[in-house]
């Protein structure tokens, strides 16, 4: 009796010691894991850290070289991101390969070149890439939760001495006041979420009292590395833009995960539309099969794949880039395939600035004066005939009535729009390297 009286009180005790104890240290463990600046506290920045954390060992040589590959480009990887890493295949492994660095990224192939898109070069002011007539890049940050080992701006983010203050986005602004054909301004970076709230309330409120910027668009990878990111606070702050459409950059399946989920929901819900903008990687994504299983999933969640987009030829990332020929098979199976607005944009970067250049399955197959031949995605031929006696829709009355707003910044045609519009009577387009000789 006495012996299991004493039994009884000890498990008791085990019972109460477990409830007293245990739930709360467990609730303050995952209060701190959905805490966005814990997870940026502990970011995971060094080699032992990831052996430690995953559970595996590299050799010393390759620990040397890998060291000195974070020396150049900056590892750092959220404790979130990170534990979605399958241990036992790491070396396969989706996220591992787009977090963990590769000593072939000191590579520098043939192809490579140091700006390729040009970033620099078409930037007027500091923080601003103006390429195309209505819109401009706006670089707001310079940092990142987790760097992509495949960015296309390596060789800027994660550059610790450059931290924006306020006063640098002056220039910034200042260009786009002055550019009234500026209708779209895109914040990216680096990532604008990882600014302060009040610094991303006062860019938004900033940019809308900007009369001709109709559209704002903000770049971020939060949702993907650091999902507890999107917090009530920033989601208040952001619902207020009723013209504000968020990019993020999923690659895989596997990190559309409940918290991710989760972050896309508070968007989604504050009525802000979402897009996907993807990087075709070697060994990674480079699959029909799973490039459908990501679009579908993003669909799913209220996100629409908006680019895929071809590696870029920056220094460093030739082992992720893939033949072109790997991304017109995944559009091919994509088109008819699934949901139409589950399909990107294939594009190509062009490199020197040239833009993006969609690329696709060719689906015109021949044409004659009155008819064309197309194809389907079932491999199907046919035709459609023309209309026997077509005007083109006469724009005189919408040009009149629009003379103003074209005359002040909706500017003439420019490219082979240009060559296509009656109304201009260029003929031919020179590249400019010619002309100018
Ligand atoms: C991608 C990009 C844009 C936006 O292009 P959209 O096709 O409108 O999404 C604008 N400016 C620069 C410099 C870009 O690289
Ligand atoms: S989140 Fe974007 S800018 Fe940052 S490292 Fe990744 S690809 Fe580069």
């Amino acid at each position: 009796m006495k012996k299991a009286g004493v039994k009884q009180l000890s498990a008791k005790q085990a019972v109460a010691k477990q409830l007293a104890a245990k739930p709360l240290k467990s609730v303050t463990k995952q209060q701190k894991w959905r805490d966005w600046r814990w997870q940026l506290q502990n970011r995971i920045t060094r080699i032992e850290e990831v052996e430690r954390a995953l559970d595996i060992t590299f050799d010393a040589t390759q620990k040397t070289a890998l060291t000195e590959t974070i020396e150049k480009f900056p590892l750092s990887i959220t404790p979130y991101y990170l534990s979605l890493v399958d241990s036992k295949h790491y070396e396969d492994d989706p996220v591992f390969m787009q977090a963990f660095p590769r000593t072939a990224e000191l590579n520098v192939s043939r192809a490579d070149i140091e700006d390729p898109l040009h970033e620099d070069a078409d930037s007027p002011v500091e923080g601003i890439t103006h390429r195309y007539p209505d819109r401009v890049l706006f670089h707001v940050s310079n940092v990142c939760a987790m760097y992509c080992r495949h960015c296309t701006r390596k060789r800027k983010v994660g550059d610790t001495d450059y931290n924006p203050q306020r006063s640098d986005y002056e220039a910034a602004f200042d260009y786009i006041e002055n550019h009234p054909e500026v209708r779209d301004v895109l914040l990216s970076g680096g990532d604008p979420f990882l600014l302060e709230n009040e610094t991303i309330a006062y860019l938004l409120e900033r940019l809308s009292r900007i009369k001709h910027v109709e559209v704002i668009r903000i770049g971020t990878r939060t949702p993907v590395v650091l999902p507890f990111r999107i917090t009530d606070q920033l989601v208040n702050v952001l619902k207020k833009h009723k013209n504000l459409w968020i990019n993020t950059h999923f690659n895989h399946p596997q990190e559309i995960t409940p918290e991710a989920v989760a972050a896309l929901d508070k968007l989604s819900e504050a009525g802000i539309p979402l897009g996907n903008q993807s990087v075709l990687l070697a060994g990674i994504n480079d699959c029909p099969v799973l490039m459908k299983q990501l679009v579908q999933k993003l669909t799913r969640h209220r996100v629409r794949p908006y680019y895929l987009y071809q590696c870029d030829l920056s220094e460093g990332l030739e082992h992720f880039r893939t033949d072109v020929g790997a991304g017109i098979e995944i559009m091919e199976s994509l088109r008819g395939h699934t949901s139409g607005f589950a399909v990107p944009t294939f594009v190509i970067d062009a490199p020197g600035g040239g833009g993006k250049i969609p690329v696709m399955p060719n689906y015109l197959i021949s044409w004659s004066a009155h008819k064309v031949i197309l194809r389907n995605y079932e491999g199907v031929i046919t035709t459609y005939e023309m209309p026997q006696d077509y005007k083109r829709h006469q724009c005189d009355s919408f040009c009149q009535t629009n003379a103003k707003a074209h005359k002040e910044h909706r500017v003439d045609p420019i490219g082979v729009d240009r060559l296509l519009r009656d109304t201009n009577d260029t003929i031919t387009l020179m590249p400019m390297e010619v002309v100018s000789e």
